[in-house]
């Protein structure tokens, strides 16, 4: 619940107006239940946990890199089904990584998390409890979101723009926008509805190729939205927000790693100020696709940069224990 709603809500139960704001920052500081509120009378936190239910997750499994300090948190749902996170811990602060569907209907050729389909969208309160539940369990203090974790957020719009209105609250998780990620497959009308919104978060697109051929053999999405569609959305997404697009770009071996891809993609992006993000594609059973070899990383971004267009290749964290797209609910799943 936001804020108002919250309100609206003690109003009808006849609880007087200062109540509200002192649970909501209870819920904000991540408390799991009443009991832990204790500046309310017994009676009161009786009454509270009767009329609501605090919590949308409850943890199956933690595992902590012993390599990187990076953790992953796999949570079952109210309906039995089950997402993950991860917790990132870097110099400049703790990142989160959150799913934001059950599985995926995207269908990328290189990713665990679409092998079973989309199951259903996460609702606002589940991706906020992914936030807050990670921050309580691991003990620190959340400073950033990505939304790279199973699901293609941009497919679950309205829960989204709910989850970040509330996360974003002052007196709520008080998470800033320009400290959360979104990532997209590059579904271009919803891109544009989310510029209208004019939100200063950073919007990734995971391009993963520079040329409708090769994209459509990684991106089935391509076949709707083809890569002059999506630069230019991501044009307009700069124009009206004034916030540049980065792209996410996984390379995958004799895919899209090739000189040819590397100056394509110069050829397309320089000038635009865009960054590249390259990311070694974590390789996952199911899909036989393979990542490039170091020196193929290395020469792709050379190209890059000697061509004028900003590319750093992603650090891989968490290798030891699953950490990337949908491995972990892949490898419980294989167990039922
Ligand atoms: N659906 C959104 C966000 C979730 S995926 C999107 O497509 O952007 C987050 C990023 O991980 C995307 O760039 C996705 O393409 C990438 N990804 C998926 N599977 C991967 C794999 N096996 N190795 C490397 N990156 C992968």
């Amino acid at each position: 619940m936001t804020l108002p709603e919250l309100s609206a809500a003690f109003q009808a139960m006849g609880l007087p107006g200062y109540r509200t704001e002192q649970v909501f920052r209870w819920l904000g500081r991540g408390a799991g239940s009443f009991e832990e509120m204790t500046d309310l009378s017994k009676q009161l936190r009786a009454q509270l946990s009767e009329a609501f239910r605090l919590t949308a997750l409850v943890r199956l499994r933690r595992q902590i890199s012993k390599l990187d300090g990076t953790e992953k948190f796999l949570w079952a749902l109210p309906d039995g089904e089950s997402v993950e996170t991860v917790l990132m811990r870097y110099k400049h602060g703790n990142t989160v990584c959150i799913s934001s569907q059950v599985g995926c209907r995207m269908g990328c050729a290189f990713c665990a998390s679409t092998i079973g389909g989309k199951v259903r969208d996460l609702t606002a309160a589940e991706m906020l409890d992914e936030v807050i539940r990670t921050g309580v369990e691991a003990g620190c203090r959340v400073d950033g979101i990505v939304l790279m974790g199973i699901g293609e957020p941009l497919d679950n719009f309205d829960n989204v723009v709910r989850f970040l209105t509330l996360v974003n609250d002052p007196d709520g998780a008080n998470i800033g926008m320009r400290h959360i990620s979104l990532s997209t497959c590059g579904l271009v009308d919803a891109i544009d509805k989310l510029a209208a919104l004019r939100l200063q978060l950073t919007l990734s697109v995971s391009l993963h190729a520079p040329d409708d051929e090769t994209r459509s053999r990684l991106m089935p999405v391509n076949a709707r939205y083809g890569v002059d569609q999506v630069y230019a959305a991501c044009e307009r997404y700069f124009r009206t927000t004034g916030r540049r697009v980065s792209y996410e770009y996984a390379l995958v071996r004799d895919v899209n790693d090739t000189p040819w891809h590397a100056r394509e993609l110069v050829r397309r992006l320089r000038g635009t100020g865009s960054h590249v993000n390259l990311i070694r594609l974590n390789y996952v059973s199911e899909r036989g696709l393979m990542p490039s070899s170091e020196d193929t990383v290395r020469t792709f971004t050379k190209i890059l940069v000697d061509g004028g267009v900003t590319a750093t290749v992603r650090r891989r964290l968490g290798s030891d224990i699953d950490a990337a797209c949908g491995q972990l609910r892949r490898g419980e799943m294989r167990k039922l």
